[in-house]
């Protein structure tokens, strides 16, 4: 059985897959630190809270009654375990989707087959991740995920999230154009969430 550091688990939602009815497995441990994650308690890597026998037994009994299985973070392919949970999911007969934001493409590359839908966060245009995430050569990591996601042909959803301190409409339009080199479409905005975000300064600036 894989070995997969779960923080949160979410029996039923019709938001993480959009169209799908799915479980949600939220994975403790992140490499970046975006000024507006809203989950800052599962950024520090560990061991989790919920043990994956659990999950998988609860998958078990919802054979047939959910579209699929969303994995979720943190950032999950920090997990090494990350193709060998997707194949155990998949073996019960579930589609399997992901949410990253690409910090390592060859984990990435290891599940791409195996999965049916990638939500991906793109944080900025590539040159100015470092700015969103804190971490140097960030923008290249996710660069080569999208690349390889794009190649592998798995349905991808590109989104990102827009702070008004954090991405000008130049900075959006760049990453529009970005991806269009890529041959990807543009990315969905999301809005920034106030809730949970640990940087108050952030929130204080949000309608700025
Ligand atoms: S990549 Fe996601 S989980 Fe990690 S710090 Fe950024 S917003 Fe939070």
């Amino acid at each position: 059985m894989a070995e997969i550091a779960v923080a949160g688990f979410v029996r039923h939602s019709t938001v993480d897959w959009p169209g799908e009815l799915v479980a949600t497995v939220f994975c403790q441990g992140c490499p970046w630190a975006c000024r507006y994650c809203h989950n800052p308690a599962l950024l520090a890597a560990g061991p989790g809270s919920i043990a994956w026998a659990e999950v998988m037994a609860f998958l078990r009994r919802r054979r047939g009654l959910l579209d699929g299985v969303v994995i979720s973070g943190g950032e999950p392919t920090l997990q090494k375990d990350l193709a060998a949970a997707l194949s155990e999911i998949r073996a019960l007969g579930f589609r399997t989707g992901l949410h990253t934001g690409g910090p390592y493409p060859a984990r990435l590359a290891q599940a791409a087959p195996l999965l049916d839908w990638v939500g991906f966060d793109v944080k900025a245009p590539f040159g100015a991740y470092d700015r969103i995430t804190g971490v140097p050569g960030s923008g290249a990591k996710a660069r080569d995920s999208l690349i390889l996601l794009r190649d592998s042909g798995v349905a991808l959803d590109p989104r990102t999230t827009v702070h008004p301190a954090l991405l000008s409409a130049a900075d959006l339009a760049r990453v529009d154009a970005e991806l269009g080199a890529l041959g990807l479409p543009p990315s969905r905005r999301q809005p920034f969430r106030a809730e949970g975000c640990a940087d108050q300064a952030l929130g204080a600036r949000a309608g700025a």
